[in-house]
């Protein structure tokens, strides 16, 4: 693996820690570095490159979109714009669509959205409205979104943060109803928590949260910029609990892993709010956003990289599962192809260094926290492919138990 020169890294922020490797293409599941070295990209940007490195649909999209118009701002309308908003509600079963382009930007437009329908609609005393939120939770990197984190790395000397916010435990209902007061305008839930290591709530979270919101009026609103567009099996992971919240944020797969697209989507009534003047992006929906957006949208109207993303994810669970049978994970939670697995501690082993070992062996992942990795290849991933995987992560901790003695 190639070393990157210190003369070069001076002039770049320290704000990751990359693994060593210096990619340099990419195609379908696949991603090759700079010594020609090939490698199976298991984490696919963070689920924003869920069909693939170089998609030929989108590529050809997007060539047809930059050939014509790429950018007009919000000042003008454009031809790409309403189709996109129509196609995407229709997809994911909602009235509006506001467009932004990252996933930050579109949870900071849920909550504006959810404070103004709690002034002007609910009748919460001006400054007061409350969002409950959870532990553990990320929705992104602004300071309001770090304001109600719980990660001290990711939180700590930012401040003065945003008020307005209250922490209950991720899954437990009983905590959301006694956090409800005259205030509260809104919850706000990954479905699924991504950066946590793929933590999935009791069954009866997202429909019992849904029955709590309405009986208290407050919005529901489910970050899916990471858990949906296909991820776990369905279109959107709350489609699992057969519900619909009042505010949806995609983002991430959105832009097919060629560019930030991210939107809320949800009520009419609520969106409805954001008047012209009262939020915007000079980005947001730009003509070639919503031509790879409605590419986007026209492959997951097929159905077949859900369809994939399930079976596949049977056989991934299947293959992990026997690693944990041996002894090598303490635990595995998954749905469709996204997994969270935690290395058994006796094997001595960081996250951080599964992944390099895994990366010397052609397989790309990222530690979470501690001793958890996340899985996500990309949902267009063939079957030998991820056997391929699979493979190489059995070795890997095959390897580190002999090594230490645990086999
Ligand atoms: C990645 C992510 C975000 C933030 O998206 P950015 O595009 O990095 O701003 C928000 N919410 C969830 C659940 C995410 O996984």
């Amino acid at each position: 693996m190639l070393k990157v020169a210190a003369s070069l890294t001076a002039h770049l922020a320290p704000n990751y820690h990359p693994l060593e490797v210096e990619l340099t293409t990419g195609e379908g599941s696949w991603v090759t570095d700079v010594d020609g070295k090939r490698y199976l990209d298991c984490l696919a940007g963070y689920s924003a490159l869920n069909f693939g490195h170089a998609n030929p649909e989108l590529l050809e999209a997007t060539h047809a979109q930059l050939d014509k118009l790429t950018l007009v701002s919000r000042a003008f309308d454009h031809d790409q714009l309403l189709p996109f908003a129509a196609e995407l509600t229709e997809l994911t079963g909602t009235e509006m669509m506001l467009p932004m382009n990252t996933g930050a930007e579109a949870v900071e437009t849920a909550i504006k959205a959810a404070r103004r329908w709690g002034y002007q609609v609910k009748g919460v005393a001006s400054e007061q409205a409350t969002i409950i939120v959870a532990d553990n939770s990320f929705h992104g990197r602004t300071t309001t979104i770090i304001s109600f984190s719980t990660d001290a790395t990711a939180k700590d000397a930012f401040g003065p943060y945003t008020p307005g916010f209250r922490i209950v435990p991720y899954g437990d209902l009983d905590a959301v109803r006694d956090a409800i007061d005259d205030t509260t305008v809104a919850v706000l839930f990954e479905p699924i928590q991504g950066e946590s290591g793929v933590v999935m709530p009791p069954d009866n979270f997202l429909p019992g949260l849904r029955e709590l919101c309405d009986e208290r009026e407050i919005l529901m609103i489910l970050d899916e910029i990471q858990s949906g567009l296909g991820r776990t099996g369905t279109t959107l992971a709350q489609d699992h609990a057969g519900i619909r919240a009042d505010l949806i944020t995609l983002g991430k797969a959105l832009g097919g892993g060629i560019m930030p697209v991210s939107a809320v989507v949800g009520r009419r009534d609520v969106l409805g709010l954001l008047t012209p003047g009262t939020h915007g992006s000079t980005f947001g929906g730009n003509p070639l956003a919503c031509a790879v957006g409605r590419a986007v949208v026209r492959i997951l109207k097929r159905g077949e990289v859900q369809e994939s993303a399930q079976r596949l994810g049977v056989m991934m669970r299947e293959r992990l599962q026997r690693i944990a049978d041996a002894g090598h994970l303490a635990e595995v939670r998954s749905r469709g192809l996204w997994a969270g697995i935690d290395v058994e501690p006796q094997l001595g082993l960081t996250g951080r260094q599964l992944c390099e070992r895994l990366a010397e062996r052609g397989m790309l992942c990222k530690d979470t926290h501690g001793s958890t990795i996340r899985l996500a290849p990309p949902l267009t991933i063939s079957e030998e492919d991820l056997h391929t995987a699979m493979d190489i992560l059995e070795g890997v901790l095959n390897d580190q138990a002999h090594e230490v003695g645990l086999d």
